[in-house]
């Protein structure tokens, strides 16, 4: 099998991936805190993760991809207090509008989605053992890591500790370094779990060290999430699994780098196409995953207007040339070549903007030769389109709107033209319904698959 290598945060350095189980690979990755809907940097995790895992699936291995999501957490408890519902519920409906709005990627789910508050015996299992082991003390309730107990405490952040997350009463700490890994019930706060120290919930890190074990176990071969999280996060996540476990968490940390919100110019309000939703509104699903494939998931992306703009011309390229492919037409060879370069570009730290290249070198040779008149297949594009997210692209049926969708779209032309607002944006609101999406380009509008 292809040998796999990505940049892992802990030692600093290219790893080969070699599976716990040889011939499976466990992936936890760090899910959104469900207060508000998402916007498109929570989205990133969710598509790298959901491409690796079809890339590792492409060469054999059986995946198991975990993302977690917390549904107890102090901004859930604000959150619910301004919106004046109970915690659980608000933490419910945004649940549910996480779900729905990255199901609009059209990537699958995640095969486990664990919540903090299903998770809670695991949870008092582990603090139970890292009190047992004199990792942690309890304090009026709380319980607290003891950071001093742990001598390789600071190994993924190279930083030392500091005064926590801020959320954390530090007179009941013994060490400003030491973070909270369960809270006592504070009056206003409307869930709380039993625990043999009191009546509370969990701290953030401890639900990932907890729901990562119960799911994958120990030493598991991939931890992920945002750079973001590398501290206090997942330091915290490191440190808890190996003082009550005497094992390692993970095999390899691999972190995306941020979403970048700056210098853009987009055409609404930058508030609306920030969130993920309004993002799919706006360029629909397939310029969004090749706007998110075209950076290398390490490096921090911008968004702004023209990124979106050159994903939505790439996807037009490609949409243009599977049209123009004959689909009776055997595949040609050629494209072999191609493919194993794409798969070398993945293998090596995943780099989805090299295989991206190769896959246009394919649409740029296919191209050369089908205008001088040779009949090309489908051939190995439909892999390379698939572990990108794009495979839809070949469904060239989908893709022509149909003469209601024609209609309702000279419309919202129309409309717009009397700058009649309320109609145009009805007129969209129906495409949206019908599935379509209209993205306006240097040639006019034009209608895309949402
Ligand atoms: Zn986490």
């Amino acid at each position: 099998m292809r040998e796999v290598r990505v940049h892992d945060t802990l030692s600093g350095a290219l790893c080969p991936l070699r599976p716990r189980d040889p011939g499976s690979v466990g992936i936890y990755a760090c899910g959104p805190t469900v207060y508000a809907p998402v916007h498109v940097g929570n989205a990133r995790p969710f598509v790298v993760f959901a491409l690796f895992k079809r890339f590792l699936e492409h060469l054999g291995h059986r995946v198991t991809l975990v993302e977690n999501v917390t549904d107890v957490n102090d901004k859930i408890y604000a959150a619910a207090r301004e919106a004046g519902v109970g915690s659980a519920e608000l933490a419910r409906g945004m649940t549910e509008r996480y779900e729905a709005d990255t199901d609009r990627l059209g990537l699958g789910r995640p095969d486990h989605e664990p919540k903090a508050s299903e998770t809670i015996t695991p949870i008092v299992d582990l603090i139970g053992a890292l009190i047992e082991r004199g990792h942690a003390y309890v304090a009026e309730g709380d319980v607290y890591f003891r950071v001093a107990s742990f001598p390789g405490y600071g190994r993924l952040s190279n930083r030392e500790g500091d005064e926590g997350t801020g959320e954390e009463d530090s007179a009941l700490k013994e060490s400003p370094r030491d973070f909270a890994l369960w809270k006592a019930q504070k009056p206003g706060e409307d869930t709380a779990w039993p625990a043999p120290w009191g009546l509370g919930r969990p701290g953030w890190h401890i639900e990932c060290s907890a729901m990562a074990e119960a799911i994958l176990g120990l030493d598991f071969d991939i931890h992920g999430g945002g750079i973001d999280l590398v501290f206090p996060h997942h330091e915290n996540e490191l440190a808890q699994t190996e003082a009550g476990r005497a094992a390692p968490l993970a095999r390899a940390w691999m972190h995306n780098g941020m979403i970048r919100f700056e210098g853009d110019k987009m055409s609404k309000s930058v508030g609306n196409i920030r969130s993920l939703t309004g993002a799919l509104d706006e360029v629909g699903r397939d310029a969004l995953v090749m706007y998110f494939v075209g950076g290398h998931y390490r490096q921090p992306l911008s968004f702004s207007a023209e990124a979106l703009e050159e994903a939505g011309r790439a996807v037009d390229r490609l949409r243009e040339f599977c049209r123009r492919l004959d689909r009776s037409a055997a595949g040609p060879p050629e494209s072999d070549a191609y493919l194993e370069r794409f798969l070398d570009a993945l293998a090596d730290d995943f780099n989805t903007p090299a295989a991206r290249a190769e896959l246009f070198a394919w649409v740029s040779e296919g191209n050369r030769r089908m205008d001088a008149g040779e009949r090309l297949g489908v051939g190995r594009l439909q892999e390379m389109l698939w572990m990108l997210g794009l495979e839809a692209l070949l469904d060239a049926e989908s893709e022509v709107p149909d003469p209601v969708a024609e209609r309702l779209l000279a419309e919202r032309q129309a409309a717009r033209a009397n700058r009649d607002f309320a109609t145009a944006d009805a007129r969209r609101d129906e495409l949206a319904a019908l599935g379509w999406v209209v993205r306006d380009t240097a040639e006019g509008p034009v209608l895309v698959r949402a």
